[in-house]
């Protein structure tokens, strides 16, 4: 092998990793931002059977232990990029502490 060939798919290499690298980055991103909104999406339709269920109003506020119940497996959902979710009234929509973060973890 010739150092010009050698160089040459060092270089490709490296355009490669360039390209792929940051696009691999950007879907991991993606990924976690889509389960954190389905995850605030599965605990405010807990919410909505909670209070369905125990004649609420939209004032009330549930706790955590109340909504286990509705969720898959008796789990409260979880953010993915380790945010912290604020369950509110019922009829304000669940919060992640990462809500503000570019791209926004908001219903
Ligand atoms: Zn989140």
């Amino acid at each position: 092998m010739s150092k010009v060939f050698i160089v040459v798919l060092v270089a490709i290499a490296v355009v490669v990793l360039a390209v792929t690298v940051p696009s691999f980055f950007k879907a991991r991103q993606t990924r976690a931002v889509c389960a954190c909104i389905n995850s605030l999406r599965i605990i405010d339709a807990a919410k909505n059977e909670w209070m369905l269920e125990y004649h609420k109003t939209t004032n009330d506020m549930p706790t955590w232990d109340d909504l286990r119940p509705y969720c898959w497996s008796n789990r409260i959902p979880v953010c993915p990029d380790g945010g912290i979710y604020t369950l509110g009234r019922v009829g304000q929509l669940p919060v992640c502490s990462l809500g503000d973060k570019e791209p926004s973890h908001k219903l």
